[in-house]
């Protein structure tokens, strides 16, 4: 009756679902081999659940004394064996080993102990009483109810398994934070609570003061299954057995690890043990260790022999292990492959020496240059210093301390020593340090140094963008100075000469041509007429070359008049007016009349005027020439265009200087037109002495050029 009690009453079938699924759970671990502490110490839990189990409803359905007396035994049994294995749960489930292995010792040497005591002492008995003729006959079954003299021990036995176990998880669920960690330690929780509630209430507790209800522990067992199988398999186990890792570890490593007993006698090895020597697992295992090291197995580098009895270079580890409990000794040796560790030391220090050996060579060449350089410094008739950012000298060749220093080199030639010399010259520390920061090259053409003249250039010396020092190249040019000197003066002197006769000359030409002697020979008329514009030539090149020597020994004294430029241009262009008409050229001023004075000498003005317009002529052979007057800001611009040939922009630059024409080969000076070169150059000394500047506007090929010059207003 009783059995069929088991399928149609709906406490039993609980316990045949939780029963059922608790064996099935077991089998599962077991076939797939736990690798964890916590899978271990589950199906440990699980045990505990099912004695306890198996237990009470087997009683429940007992009909004979001695069956219930069997059964309820194995249910009391369950019922001290099943919270200790809440709590190992839980310290595997926390990682927490060291506590873990002692509560484990405990158990095992307590377990013996507890089951003689319970067996000889009747320990059933003072917790449930144990005996059929007591058990009552509940819709579920029989049941005794926990009243026995020391089942209140029982339940503070069931506080003490539980409440450490509940309050680990939940602080460990609020330290944690990872989501799924939580989720699972929550799950724990709630999976502990439920059970031990309601079955330390309803069968431990309640029965105390005789109130016996349905007994929800064994039925809400089912739950805390469910859950944390649920927790387990969902989320897997959080905590990594060590000593699961580090046997994995072993396994894939790429170093050979070798476990020897106390006589030298390999005990263990690892897959890769087998693939670096050549070897079988079960042709190394009992071997003496020698097989594989015969040199020894000391810590550091050696050799290990393969099955084909090659020697590998290895680096040999050693660890001693011994056995807590047995005292069992072992070494463990790792052999880590070094073949290609060596090869590239090897190759590294051929790579070493080579290096040395171009270092070498290329030191011995930049020696070489370095010598060739300061030789070819040291035979430079030019000054050469190098200083560096803060001003130290790298190299004076000989020549700078014998321009610098003509009575004389100092004791030591320093920077100070140098500038101080300059310093009634230039400010050298200055002009160096300007160098430097400017990074640009400073050229003093001409500097008077006492006596003598000096030029002095400062250039940058670079090191990809940086600045490191500077170059101080000085070349006396006093001798140059005296010889161009000299020239001017020889031309000044001879042009002077020049002047009294060929102005003889002139006077009586006009006297022959005016004194009707010629009329009646044309011939000689002519000639005279030739000899009369020649002579103004000649006068005008000698009143160019003392006007040049004048202006550029600042002798020729300017005068301050007001003048009109309107009225001046205006006259200028009626000299020119016959020689423009000769070419068909026009002459045109487009000036105001109302002009602002300018402050000048008229003379000079009058001069550069007729420069720039007479150039307009001889260069220009259709069209004409145009004068204009611009007021500007503090200056009155004069500017002459014309229609004329143009300048390429290549000879552009050289216009204003001396002797230059604008022609293909400024060298040679081939291709001059009449004319020396001298007018615009001496315009431009000529403008620049009164305060104002002269320039090229314009010039375009066949299209014309623009003058323009300024002076400023009176
Ligand atoms: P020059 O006595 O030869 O005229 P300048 O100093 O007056 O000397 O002029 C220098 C050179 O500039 C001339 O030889 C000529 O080649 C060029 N030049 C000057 N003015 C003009 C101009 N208006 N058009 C074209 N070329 C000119």
């Amino acid at each position: 009756m009783n059995l069929i009690n088991l399928f149609i009453n709906p406490y039993d079938l609980t316990f045949l679902i939780s029963l059922i699924s608790n064996l099935i759970l077991i089998l599962f671990i077991l076939r797939r081999g736990y690798n964890s502490m916590v899978m271990l110490t589950y199906l440990f839990y699980l045990s505990g659940t099912l004695v306890m189990g198996v237990g009470q409803m087997m009683a429940t359905i007992s009909f004979n004394p001695g069956i219930f007396e069997f059964w309820n035994s194995w249910f009391i049994l369950g019922i001290l064996y099943y919270p200790p294995t809440i709590l190992v749960f839980t310290l595997a489930f926390l990682g927490k080993e060291s506590i873990l292995k002692n509560f484990l010792f405990w158990v095992a040497i307590l377990t013996p102990l507890t089951l003689f005591l319970f067996f000889t002492l009747k320990i059933p008995d003072l917790i449930i009483v144990n005996d059929f003729t007591k058990a009552k006959l509940y819709p579920w079954g029989y049941q005794v109810f926990a009243t026995g003299k020391i089942s209140p021990l029982v339940t503070l036995w069931y506080q003490v398994c539980f409440i450490p176990s509940i309050f680990m998880l939940v602080r460990f669920y609020r330290e944690n934070r990872d989501k799924i960690i939580k989720k699972q330690a929550l799950l724990l929780v709630i999976a502990i609570i439920i059970p031990y509630i309601g079955g330390v209430l309803t069968q431990g507790i309640l029965p105390q003061f005789g109130i016996r209800i349905f007994p929800v522990g064994i039925p809400l067992n089912t739950i805390n299954i469910i859950l944390i199988t649920y927790a387990l398999f969902k989320f897997g186990s959080t905590t990594i057995d060590p000593f699961a890792i580090a046997s994995s570890i072993i396994k894939i490593m790429h170093n050979a690890v070798v476990v020897i007993n106390s006589k030298g006698n390999i005990i263990l090895i690892n897959p890769f043990t087998e693939s670096f020597l050549g070897y079988r697992k079960d042709q190394l295992i009992g071997e003496g260790i020698k097989k594989i090291l015969p040199e020894g197995y000391s810590s550091g580098e050696g050799e290990a022999m393969t099955a084909t009895g090659q020697k590998i270079p290895v680096n040999i580890y050693t660890a001693g292990y011994t056995d807590n409990f047995s005292g069992y000794k072992a070494t463990i040796l790792t052999l880590a492959d070094i073949q290609v560790l060596k090869k590239l030391h090897q190759d590294l220090q051929a790579e070493k020496a080579n290096v040395e050996e171009k270092v070498k060579e290329r030191t011995f060449e930049l020696k070489e240059e370095h010598a060739r350089l300061s030789a070819s410094i040291n035979s430079l008739s030019v000054g050469f210093i190098l200083v560096d950012q803060s001003l130290n000298i790298f190299t004076a060749n000989g020549s700078s301390t014998k321009i610098l220093f003509k009575d004389g080199p100092p004791h030591q030639v320093t920077f100070s020593a140098i500038s101080g010399r300059l310093k009634n010259s230039i400010d050298l520390e200055l002009e160096v340090k300007k160098c430097i920061k400017e990074k640009k090259i400073i050229d003093f053409k001409e500097i008077r140094f006492g006596t003598f003249f000096l030029r002095i250039i400062l250039t940058p010396i670079s090191l990809g963008e940086t600045i490191i020092g500077c170059a101080i190249l000085i070349e006396d040019i006093t001798e140059e100075k005296v010889i161009a000197r000299s020239k001017d003066e020889f031309l000044s002197l001879a042009s002077h000469e020049l002047r009294t006769p060929l102005t003889a000359i002139r006077g009586y030409a006009s006297v022959l041509e005016q004194s009707g002697l010629l009329k009646k020979d044309p011939q000689v008329k002519n000639a005279v007429g030739v000899i009369d514009n020649s002579v103004v030539r000649l006068i005008n090149i000698v009143n160019d070359f003392i006007d040049v020597y004048e202006l550029e020994q600042q002798d020729m004294i300017f005068k301050k008049d007001k003048v009109d430029m309107p009225a001046l241009i205006t006259k200028v262009l009626k000299e020119y007016k016959a020689l423009a008409e000769e070419k068909n050229l026009y002459l045109k001023f487009t000036g105001n009349q109302q002009t602002p004075k300018v402050l000048g000498d008229f003379n000079r003005i009058r001069q550069v005027i007729a420069n720039l317009i007479s150039n307009g002529i001889k260069y220009t052979n259709t069209g004409g020439i145009d004068i204009g007057i611009k007021k500007e800001d503090k200056f009155l611009r004069i500017v002459v265009s014309d229609t004329g040939t143009g300048i390429k922009p290549e000879l552009q630059k050289f216009l204003f200087r001396k002797f230059q024409q604008a022609v293909e080969n400024i060298y040679t000076r081939e291709g001059v037109q009449k004319g020396i070169g001298l007018g615009l150059y001496i315009a431009k000394l000529m403008v620049e002495g009164m305060g104002g500047k002269i320039q090229l506007d314009s010039s375009n090929k066949e299209k014309g050029s623009a003058f323009s010059f300024t002076l400023p207003y009176a």
